[in-house]
C-alpha cells in the first residue's frame, strides 16, 4: 500500500479513489488507535460528504468508539471542539479548496492539531496490516448528536474580538463550510454583513472552493460597489481566508500575512512568528521591523502548527491564507482570522489599504523541472552539494528542500511531494534578479540530472 496521508490528510476523487470502503477502514483504524475513544466527526458541504461520514462512522462504531456527530462545520470548528470537548480524536470530511469531485479525510489529535506524519503512519500501519480492534455486539459504539456544541465554538470566537464600530463587510464563503457560520459570527460581532455564495452547495455553483483572485472577483466588485470597508473570502472548509481591501482589490497573500504578523508582534512587544519555507521575505522584513523574529517550517499547516508550539510563537501562518492564532487554538481558522483582522484595523486605526501598504510586494519566479521520483534524492543531494559554493548564500535552510538566502533575495529547490517535478522558487527585489536566481538553479538541477 502506498502512503494514504499527504500533507493535508487523505485527498482524492470521491467514490473513485476515496471510496466508502476506504473511509470505513480509516474509521476502524482510528477506533483502534484511540482504543475505542470518543471521536468528533464533522463534514463540509460536498455532495459526497454524508456518504463518507456514514462510512467513517460505521468503522468507528465497529471498534467501540463513541461518535459525536457535529454535522456541517468548518475544519477549525471541528479542531477547536475536539480539544475543548476532551475528545480522543476529531475527523473532518473535506477536500478543502479542491474541485467539487474531490473529498478528503483529515484527522486531529486530542490537542486539536492535525495528526503529525508519525501519527499518520501509525493509522496507515493499522490499515495495511488490517489489525483492527473489533468489538463484539455488546461493545460496539454508539453515535450521538453533537450539533449543538457548535455554539461553544461560536462563543469562543466572539469572545476573542470586541469591535467598537459597525464595520460594513462583504463575505464570500464560496458555498463551503462557513456559509452559515461566517455571516452569523460577523453579525453577532456587530458588523453589517453583505454576503455572496453563502448558501451551502456541494456543486460550488458560485465559484471554485479555492479563493483565488479570479474566483472571488464578484466579492471584490461588491466591496467596491457597496462602498464596504473590507471583504473576506474563505476556502471550502474555512481554514483559509483572503482579504479584499476597501477599493475592492484582492490583497496579495504574502502581503496580508506579513502585515498581520507584524501587527501581532507589535501587540506583544516582540515574539516569534512561524511560517513556511515558501513565504515571501516581506514577512521577515515586516516582522523584524516590528521587533520580532521569523522561524520557517516545512510547507503544510501541520508543520507550521508544530513550529508554533515548539517556539512558543505569537502567530503562525502560510501564504495560502492559513493563519494560526495560538492564543485561541492551533488549527488555522479563516473566520477567526478575518475577525481578528478587523480588530487589528481598529487597533491600528487604519483602512485595509493603509494597513497593507507598509509591506512591499516582491516579484516571485517559479519554475518546475521534470524529474522522475526515483531520481529525486540523487538530484537533490547533488544540488545541495553545489548550491552553497555556487551562490555564496548568507544563510542556508534545509527544513524542506534547500533554501539559499542571499542579501537581496532567496531561492528554494524542493522536490514535489505528489508529481515527478522539482520545484524552484526565487524571490528578489527586481523581476530580473529573481529570474536570474531561478535560472541559475534550474541549470544546477539540469546538470545534476545529467549526472
Ligand atoms: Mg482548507
Amino acid at each position: 500500500m502506498g502512503r494514504l496521508f499527504g500533507t493535508s490528510g487523505i485527498r482524492a476523487v470521491a467514490n473513485v479513489e476515496l471510496t466508502p470502503e476506504l473511509a470505513l477502514k480509516v474509521g476502524m483504524a482510528i477506533a483502534t488507535y484511540t482504543n475505542g475513544g470518543d471521536v468528533l466527526v464533522a463534514h463540509d458541504t460536498r455532495t459526497s460528504s454524508p456518504m463518507l461520514e456514514s462510512a467513517v462512522t460505521a468503522g468507528l462504531l465497529s471498534g467501540g468508539s463513541t461518535v459525536h456527530r457535529l454535522g456541517l462545520a468548518p475544519t477549525p470548528a471541528l479542531a477547536y471542539l475536539t480539544r475543548e470537548l476532551g475528545m480522543d480524536a476529531g475527523v473532518m470530511l473535506t477536500a478543502s479548496h479542491n474541485p467539487p469531485e474531490y473529498n478528503g479525510i483529515k484527522v486531529f489529535n486530542s490537542d486539536g492539531v492535525a495528526l503529525s506524519p508519525e501519527e499518520q503512519s501509525r493509522i496507515e500501519e493499522i490499515i495495511s496490516s488490517e489489525s483492527y480492534q473489533r468489538r463484539d455486539w455488546r461493545g460496539v459504539g454508539h453515535a450521538v448528536d453533537a450539533s449543538g456544541e457548535i455554539e461553544r465554538y461560536v462563543n469562543a470566537i466572539l469572545s476573542a474580538v470586541d469591535l467598537k464600530r459597525e464595520w460594513r463587510v462583504v463575505l464570500d464563503p464560496g458555498c463551503g463550510a462557513t456559509s452559515a457560520l461566517a455571516p452569523e459570527l460577523f453579525r453577532r460581532a456587530g458588523c453589517r454583513v453583505y454576503s455572496v455564495n453563502s448558501q451551502p452547495d456541494g456543486f460550488f455553483p458560485g465559484r471554485s472552493p479555492n479563493p483565488t483572485e479570479d474566483a472571488v472577483r464578484l466579492a471584490c466588485s461588491m466591496v467596491r460597489d457597496l462602498g464596504a470597508d473590507v471583504g473576506f473570502a474563505y476556502d471550502g472548509d474555512g481554514d483559509r481566508v483572503v482579504v479584499i481591501d476597501e477599493e475592492g482589490r484582492y490583497a496579495p497573500l504574502d502581503q496580508s500575512l506579513a502585515a498581520y504578523a507584524a501587527h501581532v508582534v507589535r501587540l506583544h512587544g516582540g515574539g516569534v512568528v512561524a511560517t513556511n519555507v515558501e513565504a515571501s521575505m516581506c514577512v521577515d522584513e515586516a516582522v523584524e521591523a516590528a521587533g520580532g523574529r521569523v522561524v520557517r517550517a516545512r510547507v503544510g499547516d501541520v508543520h507550521v502548527a508544530q513550529a508554533v508550539k515548539e517556539h512558543g510563537a505569537v502567530f503562525g501562518g502560510e501564504p495560502c491564507g492559513a493563519w494560526i492564532h495560538p492564543k485561541h487554538h492551533l488549527a488555522p481558522d479563516g473566520v477567526l482570522s478575518s475577525l481578528l483582522f478587523l480588530a487589528a484595523l481598529e487597533t491600528e486605526g487604519a483602512k485595509p489599504s493603509d494597513f497593507l501598504s507598509g509591506v512591499p510586494v516582491y516579484p516571485v519566479v517559479r519554475v518546475n523541472v521534470p524529474c522522475e521520483n526515483s531520481e529525486k534524492p540523487r538530484v537533490m543531494s547533488a544540488v545541495d552539494g553545489r548550491i552553497e559554493g555556487a551562490l555564496q548564500p548568507v544563510d542556508i535552510l534545509r527544513v524542506d528542500g534547500v533554501a539559499a538566502k542571499l542579501s537581496d533575495g532567496w531561492v528554494l529547490v524542493r522536490p514535489s511531494g505528489t508529481e515527478p517535478l522539482i520545484r524552484i522558487t526565487a524571490e528578489a527585489k527586481t523581476e530580473e534578479r529573481a529570474r536570474e536566481l531561478a535560472n541559475f538553479v534550474v541549470k544546477l538541477v539540469e546538470e545534476a540530472k545529467a549526472g
